[in-house]
């Protein structure tokens, strides 16, 4: 079996942890997790999360956007910044995010400012949609808005909404519009009943696993920083809700990521 963790942090792990890029790869590795994706925050990280992969190039892919929860200090011109780094066509970026909607923080929710996430989101999907990225997306309490979104933007590599927690019916709505669902730690906790539901139903072909290291932490390991080794505990979670063997779970999802984001 093979893993893709497809949502990660790394540079800030790498941080929290005093823990170099090759390290946390090697210890990824014996739980064979082989690929992981980062994604940037805001344009302050564009240089780490690019090192990273650089560090790694075999194992790490990333991706570059302006997280929603950080709209407050996002200019006009990390757009800029942002479509300038795109365009020089690095084989190692494979996507942009992240990005998306953050309706679960009132700071970041006030009118001003949802305004201000939807113009972000709205020119970063534009820039998915001129260089032919897929996007890694982050959606709280907005998937209804998020839709609406993503259905206006008609884009050809479509992405995932990635830790994805909500119903069976929102996650299936996005997968009819040909985007994946990134299934992380919230399917390790029992009260989760409506995401692991959701997982459970979906079709094989759209889902995705990740961390989201160093958040998202898997039942047993709260208040510590997560690590993309534990993708294996969202794995035996999945197995457990799903009727197919382990795997071709394993392999189906591997094939997905691979497809979505990896370079070629
Ligand atoms: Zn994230």
């Amino acid at each position: 079996m093979r893993f893709f963790d497809t949502h990660t942090h790394l540079d800030y792990l790498s941080e929290s942890l005093n823990l170099s890029i090759s390290t946390l790869v090697e210890n990824a590795q014996k739980y064979q997790v082989e690929k992981i994706l980062v994604v940037s925050v805001f344009a302050k990280n564009f240089e780490k999360v690019t090192a990273c992969a650089n560090e790694k190039p075999k194992n790490i892919v990333y991706g570059l956007g302006l997280h929603p929860l950080y709209i407050q200090q996002h200019q006009l011109s990390d757009l800029d910044l942002l479509e300038n780094r795109l365009s020089q066509k690095v084989p190692l970026c494979t996507a942009i995010g992240e990005i998306g909607l953050e309706k679960a923080v009132i700071e970041v929710s006030s009118p001003e400012l949802w305004k201000k996430q939807c113009e972000f989101l709205e020119a970063q999907l534009a820039l998915a949609k001129k260089f032919n990225l897929p996007v890694n997306l982050h959606s709280r309490k907005s998937h209804d808005q998020l839709f609406v979104f993503l259905k206006k933007a008609q884009l050809s590599q479509t992405g995932v909404i990635h830790g994805f927690a909500g119903s069976y019916e929102q996650a299936k709505r996005f997968v009819d519009l040909g985007y994946k669902i990134g299934v992380g730690g919230t399917i390790t906790y029992q009260r989760a009943n409506k995401t692991r539901e959701a997982v459970r139903k979906l079709p094989l072909e759209s889902l995705l696993l990740e961390t989201d290291s160093p958040d998202m932490p898997v039942f047993g390991f709260q208040g510590q920083p997560n690590r993309p080794e534990r993708l294996i505990m969202s794995f035996n979670s999945l197995c457990e809700l799903r009727n197919e063997q382990p795997q071709i779970i394993a392999e189906t999802i591997w094939q997905n990521s691979e497809r979505l984001f990896s370079h070629t």
